[in-house]
């Protein structure tokens, strides 16, 4: 068979490979997306659903009118809540964006987040070869050979790794990633119903579900559930459908129990690749390919956006210029961007689990203060999601 030549290729159609596809067809560069599963496949739920305004913008500079589109179909809670053992500790109600601006974030669920990136990817004329599985990748200074399961044989220029947390392609250009995986683990819960009020509720240590965390995030349609188990608990008890079926009304209507679409169960990571590209600069790692990050924060799917749009960026430089500086400008500094997320994610999430007697104490008396120390409920409410900026990268993007 022939050898299927395209100056570039994106491996793995999730939302850090559509978002690079966008962006690279924006450039007027043509692109060919391979992706390992069919188009009919099912999409894991209880994902991402927090997308920002940053990249809301990013995608609509790439297609534009797709923010719109994602904006129409997401919900914008207006309020937050914490509570703390039972108490509220912090409540605040913001007012809705004015005019034509785009709203802070939206949220809806990743699943049809996807679907808009891939309608818009087919718009702007992306080539999508479902069921082809990169299985093997080499380098040399003017391009990347890659195989693909079906037998196929690929030439590129450049390739755009997107191919997700077990990233092949990270594997077989030898880049290993560092970082660390988190205590105990995580049940989330899609509920599809939509007369739960829109607000995003974080619950410390709630006393019906025997001092664990949970969290309510509302999605356009429903709401999604997180449940912070510890390193002992019992999976089954907490993350089969019976177990759900159990704890869920403990914290919402028990009406909602018959409405879950969805249960998955994280151990949460936070690795960051130790290099974005390979060693002759042909191949940029964008998305979970080449960082994992705890979600409090929303950094995943976010920072897969801005690390699709910089690898456009580079490669369009690179081809134009023949220089491969851009492409190691990437490599520092969406190296940067990601080790900056994995800090924010490991600071929210030893807040989410503290393992410091000083740090429960002073959560514990923060909850006690709050009603005559604001700002003690606030940074209850504000710390699980890590630093404010720098969501999704540094400089440019
Ligand atoms: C509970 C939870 C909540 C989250 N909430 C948020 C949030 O609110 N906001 C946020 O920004 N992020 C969030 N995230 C993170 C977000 O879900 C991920 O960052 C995002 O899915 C990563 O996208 P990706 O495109 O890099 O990888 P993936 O979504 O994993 O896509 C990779 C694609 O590559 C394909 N593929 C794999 N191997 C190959 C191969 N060898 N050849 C070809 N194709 C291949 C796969 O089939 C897949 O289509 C959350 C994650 C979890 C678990």
């Amino acid at each position: 068979m022939a050898v299927q030549q395209r100056p570039v290729l994106v491996v793995g159609a999730g939302p850090a490979g559509f978002g690079a596809a966008l962006a690279l067809r924006s450039r007027g560069l043509p692109v060919t997306v391979l992706e390992a599963e069919q188009a009919d496949r099912v999409r894991p739920g209880s994902r991402a659903l927090f997308v920002h305004q940053e990249s809301l913008r990013l995608l609509d500079k790439a297609s534009p009118g797709l923010a719109a589109r994602i904006v129409a179909h997401g919900a914008v809670w207006p309020t937050k809540r914490t509570f703390f053992r039972g108490r509220e500790v912090f409540a605040r109600t913001y007012p809705p964006a004015g005019g034509d601006r785009l709203p802070r974030f939206t949220s809806l669920r990743q699943i049809e987040t996807e679907k808009h990136l891939h309608a818009a990817c087919l718009d702007a004329g992306v080539d999508i070869e479902w069921g082809a599985r990169a299985e093997t990748v080499t380098t040399d200074a003017n391009g990347v050979s890659l195989r693909t399961a079906d037998g196929r044989d690929w030439r590129a220029q450049y390739v755009v790794a997107a191919d997700g947390a077990h990233s092949v392609v990270r594997k077989q250009i030898g880049i290993t990633w560092e970082g660390t995986r988190s205590e105990g683990f995580h049940v989330v819960v899609d509920v599809l119903d939509d007369s739960m009020p829109l607000e995003r509720v974080f619950h410390y240590r709630h006393p019906a579900l025997g001092g664990r965390n949970v969290m309510r995030v509302p999605f356009a349609g429903g709401f999604q559930v997180d449940l912070q188990c510890g390193p002992d608990d019992d999976a089954d008890r907490f993350a089969s459908p019976d177990g759900v079926e159990r704890w869920l009304p403990k914290v919402v209507d028990a009406k909602y129990a018959e409405q879950v679409v969805w249960i998955s169960k994280y151990h949460y990571l936070h690795v960051v690749a130790r290099s974005f590209v390979d060693s002759n600069n042909r191949v940029l790692l964008v998305g979970e390919a080449a960082h994992l990050f705890p979600p409090f924060g929303a950094r995943g799917m976010n920072s897969g956006f801005a690390d699709g749009a910089a690898a456009a960026d580079a490669v369009e430089s690179a081809l134009e210029s023949g220089s491969s500086k851009a492409i190691k400008d990437f490599d520092h500094d969406r190296g940067v961007a990601a080790r900056f997320n994995s800090e924010a994610a490991r600071l929210a999430l030893s807040h989410m689990r503290p393992t410091s007697a000083l740090m429960k104490l002073r959560q514990e008396a923060a909850a006690t203060l709050s009603p005559v120390i604001p700002w003690m409920g606030s940074w209850l409410e504000h710390a699980p999601y890590g630093p404010r900026t720098g969501a999704t990268a540094s400089g440019k993007y």
